[in-house]
């Protein structure tokens, strides 16, 4: 049976990288022109041919954003640009501009193209409005039910994709101009500047309606729907979508690996029992910097799927290191710092074949083979003992005790 493809976000290189060795089938980025999220945009067509050579050594595909939906002056460049996505090799765009998709399929054939969640597909009636269009798939929108997707996919043959994690917009995805009238930057332009998420205060015709000292903010809560991927899976979904350009390389590593393993066993065993739904809970929380909630899943967000009054990321600090490479003679790993850590701290391992492998810190050296009692300088080079093998591109992180597990 063709597994449902799980498709992460990257916003340059060496998060495109981290996301295929740790197990995406497929990874969405964009140009430096023409695609929204501007700024996690990278990729130039050199760095585009790169990854989709990196990708196709693990059969992985590359999918290009080129979603803004342009005014006249934005055009330029446009068919060069699509048909050289066709020659390196890349295997789908996705296209909001009804005009820049119809150009793909003419003048570059061999792309796949993907109608952007931009353009709110609710209903099956429009998923065969794309197919006649010769569009290849088709993101539905993210204020969809379970029992929503489900209707529409049981009445369409085009495969569609489904975000199942990541950011939301608090106003209908692509139909807000707050960004544009705050900011005077253009959210359907790549130039949101997620003004939701700012503090206001708040009144009714002069009033306040709170304490000023507790300002309001707009923001939802971040999508989390594991819960649903078996249902979704059942319905015949193709693609399983994570949000997040912008996002860190642990925070990739940390969603995909943690989405491979619940898809394969749910291919494995048909079943996620409760038990490992509250281990892949746990896991996903390790990732998160918000709060999450099911989103759309179980119908139009309560309160509690908001974010009143909490509406900035938090960055955590759990992520310490990045393993370059392992001296097994030695038992030394070769750890990049990305956060303060100091021997005796409880850690654990994970990586494309190693699922948190737990530790302490015991000896730490620097490069001259000094000992180190504190790592709190990012970036440096440390060499850390450990008593299992690890490989390159694994990651350490923080071990948290299960009661902090949200
Ligand atoms: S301002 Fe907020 S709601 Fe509007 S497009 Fe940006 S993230 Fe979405």
């Amino acid at each position: 049976m063709k597994k449902i493809e799980l498709l992460s976000p990257a916003g340059d290189l060496e998060r495109l990288k981290i996301a295929v060795r740790y197990g995406a089938d497929a990874v969405y980025i964009g140009g430096k022109k023409f695609s929204l999220r501007s700024r996690a945009s990278n990729f130039d067509i050199e760095d585009i041919a790169e990854g989709v050579k990196f990708a196709k050594q693990y059969g992985a595909h590359i999918h290009v954003t080129v979603n803004m939906l342009p005014h006249e002056d934005d055009l330029e460049g446009l068919e060069a640009y699509l048909k050289d996505l066709e020659r390196v090799g890349v295997t789908a765009v996705i296209a909001a501009s009804p005009y820049i998709a119809k150009c793909a399929k003419r003048l570059a054939p061999k792309l796949e193209v993907h109608v952007s969640t931009q353009h709110s597909s609710t209903n099956s009636k429009a998923v065969a409005y794309w197919q006649k269009q010769g569009m290849d798939r088709v993101v539905l929108a993210r204020e969809l039910t379970l029992a929503q997707i489900q209707e529409t996919a049981s009445k369409s043959s085009l495969p569609l994709e489904v975000f199942i994690h990541g950011g939301m917009c608090i106003s209908y995805s692509g139909r807000c101009t707050l960004s544009n009238n705050m900011t005077n930057r253009d959210a359907n332009r790549g130039g949101c500047a997620q003004s939701c998420r700012w503090q206001y205060e708040l009144y009714d015709a002069g009033k306040a309606l709170h304490d000023p000292a507790d300002l309001f903010s707009m923001s939802s809560k971040d999508l989390m729907a594991a819960p649903y991927i078996p249902d979704l899976i059942d319905a015949g979904i193709a693609s399983l979508k994570i949000e997040g350009r912008m996002k860190s390389v642990y925070y990739i590593a940390t969603l995909v690996k943690t989405y491979r393993m619940f898809i394969d066993e749910y291919y494995d065993k048909g079943a996620i029992s409760a038990e490992r739904m509250n281990w892949y809970r746990s896991e996903f929380a390790k990732a998160e910097n918000r709060p999450t909630s099911c989103g759309f899943y179980e119908g139009m967000p309560k309160v509690s799927g908001h974010l009143y009054d909490h509406n900035r990321a938090v960055v955590g600090q759990e992520f310490i290191g990045y393993v370059w490479d392992y001296d097994p003679k030695r038992g030394l790993a070769k750890v990049e710092v990305r956060n303060h850590f100091r021997r005796g701290e409880n850690i654990e391992v994970f990586g494309p074949s190693l699922t948190n492998e737990p530790a302490e810190i015991t000896n730490l050296y620097d490069e001259e083979g000094n000992l180190v009692e504190v790592a709190n300088k990012p970036t440096q080079i440390l060499y850390m003992e450990l008593p299992f093998a690890v490989s390159r591109h694994d990651m350490i992180r923080k071990r948290r005790n299960d009661h902090e597990i949200k």
